[in-house]
């Protein structure tokens, strides 16, 4: 593939940014790719390894003359980004970002963004409980879902060139309105994680009460539970405080289906919990039908949203 951007700036250089540097490095598709990130270590260690080829000491001075600069700092942290760097940004260039929650980022970035400046938020669908500059790897989005959330009226042209990166560097694309993203995601990633940490946490209190057999003995279910709720604090932190209305929902509708399966196990309804597993069962298999996960007995072990 021929160069796409002439000068890529990721601000934040963890497991999205780092991804996405060499995936980009192994397509061609930029001529130089420039990051920044808030701590000299991280910054140290990216030059250690060579992620991008320059690293810089100010986000400010990352986005000058880049003609795509994209946001890679956990959700809660991009307004304040967004505001060091706007007035520093090439007129004409395009500025996206990776965060999990769209309308939140949207309200915060826009106000700081100059007038001849394209806005084009993405979300790419794939990501591991690992985190940092060390942990990215150029396939990562390889056969993944990157959703496009751009603003009515955004420049097209802006638009479909990005799509053609992140399919250059492995994903699909789909667009989507960032009210309805949200909404997806709690149902498909925010709840599924929360519904994880509060596992692992109740199983964190019974090791008291069982003697350290609940690590000891930890079976697939209750494994896989723990990698997903190994996922970095404050990203997820970050993505609860800013997709309230929609996890709250989606957290509201599991909670009364969480009663109507105790109360089928209270009252011996067989009928209910096997029909019920029935119906889920079937979901796993139109998502390996979709090819977004493979029949391997250790499914999830390699990627996550
Ligand atoms: P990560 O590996 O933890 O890296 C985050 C980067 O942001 C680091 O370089 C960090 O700098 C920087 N940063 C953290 N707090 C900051 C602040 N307050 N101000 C400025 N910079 C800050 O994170 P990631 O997994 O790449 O996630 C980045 C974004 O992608 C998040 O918005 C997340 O929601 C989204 N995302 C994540 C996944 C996933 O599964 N991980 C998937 C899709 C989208 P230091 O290292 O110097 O602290």
């Amino acid at each position: 593939m021929s160069v796409l951007y002439d000068r890529v700036a990721l601000i934040g250089l963890g497991l999205i940014a780092g991804s996405m540097a060499l995936a980009m490095k192994r397509a061609g598709l930029a001529r130089e790719v420039v990051g920044h990130a808030r701590s000299a270590e991280t910054r140290q260690v990216a030059r250690d390894i060579g992620l991008c080829d320059r690293i810089t000491e100010s986000a400010a001075e990352a986005v000058e003359g880049a003609d795509l600069v994209v946001l890679c700092v956990p959700v809660g942290a991009m307004a304040a980004v967004a505001a060091e760097i706007g007035p520093a940004l090439k007129p004409g260039a395009t500025l996206s970002d990776v965060g999990s929650v769209k309308r939140a980022v949207i309200d915060a970035v826009t106000p700081h963004i100059p007038q001849d400046v394209h806005f084009v938020p993405a979300h790419p669908l794939a990501g591991t409980e690992h985190s940092g500059p060390r942990s990215g790897f150029p396939e990562l989005f390889d056969g993944r879902w990157c959703l496009i959330v751009p603003a009515e009226g955004t420049d097209e042209a802006a638009v479909a060139r990005l799509e053609t990166l992140w399919q250059g560097i492995g994903a699909l694309t789909d667009r989507m309105e960032a009210d309805h993203h949200d909404l997806v995601l709690a149902v498909t990633s925010h709840a599924p994680h929360l519904i994880a940490y509060t596992m692992v946490g109740v199983a964190d209190d019974l090791r008291r009460v069982t003697d350290s057999e609940v690590i000891k003995y930890s079976a697939a279910g209750f494994r896989d539970f723990t990698r997903i709720a190994a996922s970095d604090p404050t990203m997820w932190r970050d993505v609860f405080l800013n997709n309230k209305d929609a996890t709250l929902e989606i957290l509201g509708r599991f909670t009364e289906e969480l009663f109507a399966l105790q109360r089928a196990i209270r009252t011996g309804d067989g009928d209910h919990l096997h029909a019920y597993f029935t119906r889920t069962r079937a979901i796993r298999r139109s998502i390996i039908e979709a090819g977004q996960d493979t029949d391997a007995p250790d499914f999830g072990r390699g990627k996550q949203v």
